[in-house]
């Protein structure tokens, strides 16, 4: 039985499958227009903060699944590879303007993450109704996706750098294709379900912010997110169906006034005191419905039938549901091929009657 396959995509989604399915005795090559150390609008995972602060909702049990299977999986990894994997503890104060709603009076995941509380009202900054205190992880994408694409490597996977214009260009030699193209689905599988949202954020000078830290209010959403290096991204913006690359100067600034009023030690002399090192800008691949981790059955022209295992569709939280979300797909790829080997079984007895 054939154990190659092709993964498509080299973000955090297809380098995680690629390496669970090596763990279960595949054969992987990776084919994608870019790989860790590209840079391109509509490549999410570089430009990702990136940190671990669950976006799933109470009634969404499968979210909560990956993003508590990611959790445990980046906190082990914290403890024996942090530096090398750019991995980082940290603390997190979220801040909300809004009064709380019955889910997020009674969080899914205070239980998860270590140390988790309500701030107290006298700690709160002014206007904020309410916030969490809790411990969690940062994540350097421009440090773990290189980390992880080693691992792969090592491993003995292979790369092949190449745009597709159909599924049917990387079928050829192989059973099963895992579709892990982001926000790029969209065209290559006619997704009416996937928007892509932009989100804007920036790169600053400032050693002394060790913990993360965001504030929500009804017309803005504001993260601080360090790094090991001293360095710290401050966002961000969500505007969806937009998808320009050239950078908002109206929006640099607002991003730097909102970082400085969520955490005024960002900067004692205010704009002045943080200079932007880099601007970032992002789509996130949203979908209604959250993540697409589904099989479908390719048929080429020549009659050969292909299982393609979707997963894509992460949206803000691909990292933090990462490990969760890619079990899934490969669990799909082993149902499928339990499938393939039926069917060449079917075919071969019947062959054999005659
Ligand atoms: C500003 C911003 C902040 C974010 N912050 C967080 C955060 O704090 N926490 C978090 O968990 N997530 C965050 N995210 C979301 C996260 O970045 C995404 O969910 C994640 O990167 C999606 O990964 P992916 O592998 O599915 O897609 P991508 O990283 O976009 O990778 C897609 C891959 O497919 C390849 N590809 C696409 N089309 C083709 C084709 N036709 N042929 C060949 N190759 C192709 C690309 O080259 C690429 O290798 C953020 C995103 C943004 C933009």
């Amino acid at each position: 039985m054939n154990k190659r396959i092709n993964v498509i995509g080299a973000g955090v989604i297809g380098l995680t499958t690629a390496l669970l399915l090596q763990q279960k005795g595949y054969d992987v090559t990776i084919v994608a227009s870019e790989f860790p150390g590209d840079k391109n609008i509509q490549y999410s995972s570089p430009c990702a903060g990136a940190r671990w602060k669950t976006l799933a909702p109470n009634s969404d049990l499968r979210l909560q699944r990956y993003d508590a299977v990611s959790f445990k999986f980046f906190w082990e990894l914290a403890k024996s590879n942090a530096a090398e994997a750019g991995i980082m503890v940290v603390s997190a104060f979220d801040y909300y303007q809004e009064k709380p709603t019955e889910d997020q009076l009674n969080p899914w995941w205070r239980n998860l993450v270590p140390t988790f509380q309500f701030i107290d009202q006298a700690e709160l900054p002014k206007d904020i109704s309410f916030g969490y205190y809790y411990i969690t992880m940062v994540i350097n994408p421009s440090v773990y996706l290189p980390w992880l694409l080693k691992q792969f490597l090592n491993m003995g996977g292979e790369c092949q750098k190449k745009t597709i214009y159909s599924i049917s260009e990387v079928v050829n030699n192989v059973d099963i294709v895992v579709n892990c193209t982001g926000v790029r689905s969209k065209e290559l599988f006619a997704d009416k379900d996937l928007v892509a949202t932009r989100g804007q954020n920036l790169l600053v000078r400032a050693p002394n912010i060790r913990q993360t830290m965001s504030m929500e209010t009804k017309s803005s959403y504001t993260y601080i997110i360090p790094r090991s290096d001293g360095t710290v991204i401050l966002g961000t913006t969500k505007e969806e169906n937009k998808s320009t690359s050239q950078i908002n100067d109206k929006t640099v600034i607002d991003i730097l006034r909102r970082a400085i009023k969520c955490c005024p030690e960002l900067s004692v002399k205010g704009l002045d005191g943080l200079p932007v090192l880099e601007n970032i800008v992002g789509l996130r691949p949203t979908r209604k419905g959250g993540p697409r981790i589904q099989n479908e059955f390719h048929i080429s022209s020549t009659g050969k039938k292909t299982l393609v295992v979707h997963n894509y569709g992460h949206g803000g939280s691909g990292f933090q549901s990462s490990w969760g979300s890619c079990q899934d797909a490969v669990q799909l790829v082993r149902e499928g091929h339990t499938l393939i080997k039926h069917d060449r079984l079917k075919i071969r007895k019947l062959f054999s009657r005659l």
